[in-house]
Formats: C-alpha cells, sequence, structure tokens
C-alpha cells in the first residue's frame, strides 16, 4: 500500500484550503459535506466562493499565503496555480505533521482524496494511488450501480438498534450472526422495497424473540476458488468467503483471493505440495469436523474445482457422517481456465471428440493410469499434477501406440499474470521443459487441439515477472494478511 486509507472526523475542525479559484471551491465544497470549518487564503475569491462567504459558511483571509496560516488546522489544502507556492504549503506541513493534499500534484501530497460513493453513514472509497484518478472515477461508477441508494438510510436505521442489540445480545460472534441473518434477509428487502415500517417492526420482533437455534450450529463451505485470477471466481464464491468465521485453505488458493476473505475470519493453512502435505487428509477432514462442532461458518477453499481431483468428496463424506450441514460449490478447474487462457480448446469438431482428466501424480515413481485409453485418438488428455512424471507420460503414451509428433502443452500458472505456455511434441517436451525454470503450477494438454494454440493464444500476460510465482508459500500468504481489521459489530 502506498496510501493507508482512513476516514477522519472533520466535523467543528479547522481546515485550511489555499487559493479562491474553481479548484479550490470543488475542495471547500468536500470539506464542507464533512460539516469541516474551513478558512480559504486567497486574495481573490471566485463567485461561487465569495457567496459562501457572504453567508458566512467559510472564513475567508483576503491576501497572500502566510506561513502561520497553517497553524493549528487538522488539514491543509493547496490548490493554487503557483506551483512554488504549492510546494512552499506542502513543506510547511510536512515539518508540522499536519496532512497535506495539493491538488494534482501526487508526489507533494501527505494524503490524496479518493473517489467516494457517499452513501452516508456508507461511504465508499476508491483509490489509484494518484496514479490514475479517471481510473478511479470508472471504478466508482461501476460501484454506484449496484450500491442502491436506499443502503444509507439503511444503515441510519440499523445504527439506530446498534446499542440495543449489543445491550441484548452481548456475544460478538452471535450478535453478528443476527445482524447478518436480518440484514441479508427480510429487513434489507423490507427496506429496499420501500417498507421501512415493516422492515422497523421486523427489526423489533427479531430482537424481542431472540435469536433462532439455527445459530447456533456451524457449518462447512466447500468453495472452488477457480485456477488464480480472482475474477475467476463465482458470485456464490465470494460471498461465503465473506460470511466465514475460519478459512482453511491450501497452497492452491494465490494470495489475490485470500486477500477477498473476511477481514477478520481465522486463517488456516492446510497445504497441499508435492509431497509435502502439510496436514495429512485425515486431520483435515476432523478439522473441518471439530470447527463446524465448535459453532463455525468454516469456508474449505480450494483451487480450481472442489471434485476435480480436490478430494473434496472425502471431506464431505466425513461432514455427513457427522451430521454436519454442508454445501459444496463449484469452482473452474485448473483444465478449462488453462484452455481458455491458453486459446486451445479442449475439444474440436475436427480434432477431439472428447477429452479426459487424468492425475500426472508420480506413486513410487512411476504412473498407475489405463495408457491404452489415453491413447485413444481423436480425444485430448490433460493432466493434473504432471510436471514431475512428464518425461513418464510421454514415454508411455509413445509406447501404447501415439505418435511422437503428437503436439502437448505445459501451462504454467495458468489464468494468472504469470501464465506462460510452453509446446512441444511428445518427443521433444521432456527436453524442451528444461530450458525453462518451471514454477507450479502446471498443467499438460496432449492432443491435436494443441496446434490451435498459434492461431488463438488470446491472452497476454504482464510481462512482469519478477514475482516468481503467484501462489503461496505460506509465509507469503500469512504476510499478506497480516492486517486484521476489529468486528464491526
Ligand atoms: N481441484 C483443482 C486441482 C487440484 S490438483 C482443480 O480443479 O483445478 C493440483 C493440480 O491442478 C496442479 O498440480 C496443476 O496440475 C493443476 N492446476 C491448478 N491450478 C492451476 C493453474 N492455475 N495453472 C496450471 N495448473 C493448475
Amino acid at each position: 500500500m502506498d496510501f493507508f486509507p482512513v476516514f477522519m472526523r472533520l466535523k467543528d475542525r479547522s481546515c485550511l484550503v489555499v487559493g479562491g479559484g474553481p479548484v479550490a471551491l470543488r475542495k471547500v465544497s468536500l470539506l464542507r459535506k464533512a460539516h469541516a470549518r474551513v478558512t480559504v487564503v486567497s486574495p481573490a475569491l471566485c463567485p461561487e466562493l465569495a457567496a459562501l462567504k457572504a453567508r458566512d459558511a467559510i472564513e475567508h483571509l483576503p491576501r497572500g499565503f502566510e506561513d502561520a496560516d497553517v497553524d493549528a488546522r487538522v488539514l491543509v489544502i493547496a490548490a493554487t496555480d503557483d506551483e512554488d507556492l504549492n510546494r512552499h504549503v506542502s513543506e510547511l506541513c510536512t515539518e508540522r505533521c499536519i496532512p497535506v493534499n495539493v491538488v494534482d500534484q501526487p508526489e507533494l501530497c501527505g494524503f490524496i482524496t479518493p473517489s467516494m460513493i457517499d452513501r452516508s453513514p456508507i461511504q465508499v472509497a476508491v483509490s489509484t494511488g494518484g496514479s490514475s484518478p479517471v481510473l478511479a472515477r470508472l471504478l466508482r461508477s461501476r460501484i454506484e450501480s449496484f450500491i442502491p441508494a436506499a443502503y444509507g438510510r439503511l444503515a441510519a436505521l440499523v445504527e439506530g438498534y446498534r446499542l440495543k442489540v449489543k445491550a441484548r445480545i452481548p456475544d460478538t460472534e452471535l450478535r453478528r450472526r443476527f445482524w447478518e441473518r436480518l440484514l441479508e434477509g427480510p429487513v434489507t428487502e423490507l427496506f429496499m422495497s420501500g417498507r421501512e415500517d415493516a422492515a422497523r417492526e421486523t427489526l423489533e420482533k427479531a430482537l424481542e424473540t431472540g435469536l433462532d437455534t439455527r445459530d447456533a450450529g456451524g457449518e462447512v463451505f466447500l468453495v472452488g476458488a477457480g485456477p488464480g485470477d480472482p475474477d475467476l471466481l463465482t458470485f456464490r464464491a465470494l460471498r461465503l468467503m465473506q460470511l466465514a468465521d475460519v478459512v482453511v485453505y491450501d497452497n492452491l488458493v494465490s494470495p489475490a483471493i485470500i486477500e477477498l476473505v473476511r477481514r477478520d475470519a481465522e486463517m488456516i493453512y492446510a497445504g497441499k505440495k508435492r509431497n509435502l502435505h502439510t496436514l495429512p487428509q485425515e486431520e483435515i477432514n476432523q478439522l473441518l469436523v471439530r470447527l463446524a462442532k465448535e459453532g463455525k461458518r468454516v469456508l474449505r477453499l480450494k483451487g480450481g474445482d472442489p471434485f476435480i481431483f480436490g478430494r473434496g468428496g472425502e471431506e464431505i463424506d466425513t461432514l455427513m457422517q457427522e451430521g454436519i450441514p454442508f454445501q459444496v460449490v463449484p469452482g473452474i478447474t485448473a483444465a478449462a481456465g488453462c484452455a481458455s487462457f491458453s486459446g486451445i480448446p479442449l475439444t474440436h469438431r475436427d480434432y477431439a471428440q472428447a477429452v479426459v482428466f487424468a492425475t500426472g501424480h508420480l506413486r513410487d515413481g512411476s504412473i498407475d493410469l489405463n495408457w491404452k485409453m489415453l491413447a485413444q485418438p481423436r480425444q485430448t488428455v490433460v493432466f493434473y499434477m504432471g510436471l514431475l512424471g512428464l518425461p513418464i507420460i510421454c514415454r508411455e503414451l509413445m509406447a501404447h501406440g501415439v505418435s511422437p509428433d503428437m503436439p502437448m502443452a505445459l501451462v504454467e500458472q495458468g489464468t494468472t499474470q504469470n501464465q506462460r505456455v510452453i509446446v512441444g511434441t511428445l518427443a521433444t517436451m521432456p527436453d524442451l521443459v528444461k530450458d525453462y525454470d518451471v514454477q507450479p503450477p502446471t498443467l499438460i494438454i496432449v492432443g491435436e487441439v494443441v496446434k490451435l494454440h498459434e492461431r488463438l493464444k488470446w491472452f497476454q500476460p504482464g510481462t512482469d515477472h519478477t514475482v516468481k510465482s503467484l501462489f503461496s508459500s505460506q509465509g507469503q500468504v500469512v504476510e499478506a494478511r497480516s492486517s486484521t481489521e476489529g468486528a464491526e459489530a
């Protein structure tokens, strides 16, 4: 983070704006929205500022800037077209630890103002760290369009009940669920449809009757997080990620996705690296059971799809036996993600009428697969976990009759900004990969369809390869998550 986001209380506090033109006016208007006491120092004022002065809405110092003007201000904004003066104001404030903003000169700013969505008391602030105000505004307009205007009033209603609910339900956890249940359901529905009284009644009633017993029990969400790019999550996955009390994730889940999990959720790393299973599967199964029995909503977050080489079946089997409620959310599996993002359709009228997903995982140095079936013509074979076994895969397929010229692709860190696609044949690939410093995870695609890559490749990941792996060692993720906010209950 280049800038740390905060929301400042400015009510009745003294703020200074240097400059009296239209740009200063914009800043003054913003500060006034936050009920700040605004002083403007400038030899002249634009008509709108003059009008504000006439109404005593601002204080005006009708002269040039003097150093002492910044004294005792909680915030200073320089909005003149005199760059030297702006710089001077910035330096003065920096020396005195007064937050300072210089309009359109990010390098002189101690703070910058975000693009705002004002649904008071709800505020959404969007910042690009000064790199592109236009992008921030575009993003803002998109967010605007899906936060109903009534949200602000809803928040005000909730605010009115906050203390009452706190007294009635002292337990933080139960209280949060109480609010979630009401706000996800009836109260919001009623409120948004314009029936504010009914919404209020529902709230009152819920307070009286307390919580129903459903709230005491935990549950498990077995969620597929897709192949890496957070944009490829499902809406449901995202919603449950925001609801979870505790998250059990493995190393295929990229830090960018972990970032989207509710801030104060407890994070448990369950590992899963080649031969280095941090927690044995049986322990993971039991962990999920134990957490759910503690009454928690447990998010079991897995790379790709939980039911494709994800052992999701075993996990819910245990839950089923223990009678713990759960739901399974599919994710985009690596084969689908990598195929799309490398321009290799897995089926094609001319080349492949079937596709097989197989595991290339080595057991005792060999791969136990039905090679005869995999060697059939007119099909595509996708190998998960096949990097180590790559030479064996190529050898066995050729031994079972597949041409040494059969095209083959290795997709590295598919769908992410680090994606690379290495194309070769069964004969050449084992040596070819040695020329690359290949980073897991990788997926292998074998079949005529690989030929299409050259023509259909469309995804151009960033050229910045400084981040070697977007996927986590445990350390990276813990670091990415080291800041936790307190629960706003
Ligand atoms: N449940 C997951 C697969 C888990 S097995 C899914 O449905 O995708 C782990 C294997 O998935 C890795 O060894 C690799 O072969 C593949 N994989 C997962 N994400 C990948 C990615 N972004 N790029 C390439 N391969 C990936």
